[in-house]
């Protein structure tokens, strides 16, 4: 998705259908990747309360490749159940540093789609 809007619709409809979101998005040399199970993770609207205002940007060719494999990567790791998910967590990709981070993201309790309701 290129847009927040869409998104967050993908978001309430993936949490309707109990199906797990690996939420990707990009800009210039950035990207970040976290994976949403429902009932189990924050959703997108706990990670992101407020879209970002709407633009247009450059995008390097590369970040979207980047961002699409670790996309990919969580689907396999999910349908398999090997390794780690990135549930409960944000990884930003910083293209112009070459660095990855993660960022641990808790459930809002205040959340208008998912309440912060997770099971342990
Ligand atoms: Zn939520």
């Amino acid at each position: 998705m290129d847009n927040f809007p869409t998104r967050y619709l993908l978001n309430r409809e993936a949490l309707h259908a109990g199906v797990p979101l690996v939420h990707g998005a990009i800009r210039g040399f950035d990207g970040q990747v976290a994976t949403i199970v429902p009932g189990r993770t924050a959703c997108l609207e706990c990670i992101f309360p407020e879209a970002p205002p709407a633009e247009v940007f450059p995008v390097v060719g590369t970040t979207p490749g980047i961002i699409g494999l670790i996309q990919a990567n969580e689907a396999i790791k999910y349908i398999t159940g090997a390794g780690d998910l990135l549930a409960g967590r944000l990884l930003v990709w910083d293209g112009l540093a070459a660095t990855l981070e993660t960022f641990t993201v808790e459930p809002r309790p205040d959340c208008p789609v998912c309440g912060g309701e997770v099971r342990p």
